[in-house]
């Protein structure tokens, strides 16, 4: 585990170059998920949790950027250790409004559902902004942290050894629009974003706006 930024973990699995689970310490009692990672790195993920902050129970919210399996199969294991720790846990399962349809089909064979859609700058919780670009999946959302000027970016970009390109073209819902929408992530304050995949780490803003300024169409 590695606090990337204050109060922002990333969590990585067992499996190599997985991705990983960002935790969000929003207080002393309650923590904000990102994904959920692939299945076969959830008991792992859910271990150093655990070590970390005791117990399971601060988890109240489980914001998924977007419907992959690798963001979303770790979900209902972790739900599981949650609800052992709190009968009452109440946990959130956010998405975007236009990802919630596709992420019910996805997310039936685990028997869960979104409990709450949000919209393009609607707020996770205080200081945590959803910003919607979508192309990537047609609901696919990156976490604006405002105090940490920090972007989690999800899969809009990969880094590979240090080359920022697009995921491939056929895990695309539309690259075109992926394309189009590339230049919103500009609009927003913040100095690093962090993408989901190879090794998370923080990449430059001015590193992110001469690949939007090449991709973007
Ligand atoms: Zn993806």
């Amino acid at each position: 585990m590695k606090e990337i930024a204050p109060n922002l973990y990333i969590v990585t699995g067992a499996v190599a170059f997985s991705v990983p689970v960002f935790v969000f310490e929003v207080n002393e009692n309650e923590l904000l998920m990102i994904d959920t990672g692939l299945r076969k790195d959830a008991r792992s993920i859910i271990k150093k949790i655990r070590t970390k902050w005791g117990s399971l129970e601060k988890i109240k919210k489980i914001v998924i950027t977007h419907r992959h399996i690798d963001h979303i199969g770790g979900l209902r294991y972790i739900m599981d250790k949650i609800e052992e720790a709190n009968k009452q846990a109440n946990v959130e399962i956010i998405c975007h409004e236009d990802e919630a349809k596709y992420l019910i089909e996805d997310i039936k064979v685990q028997d869960l559902k979104p409990t709450r859609t949000i919209k393009h700058e609607e707020y996770i919780t205080k200081g945590v902004k959803a910003i919607h670009n979508p192309g990537h999946t047609f609901g696919h959302i990156c976490i604006l942290f405002e105090d940490e000027k920090l972007l989690l970016i999800g899969d809009t970009i990969m880094n590979t050894s240090g080359v920022l390109m697009p995921v491939f073209k056929k895990f695309h819902d539309d690259y075109k629009q992926y394309t189009k929408t590339l230049k919103v992530l500009l609009e927003y304050e913040w100095d690093y974003a962090i993408p989901s995949h190879n090794r998370p780490t923080k990449i430059t803003r001015e590193k992110i706006e001469k690949f939007i300024k090449k991709t973007a169409k």
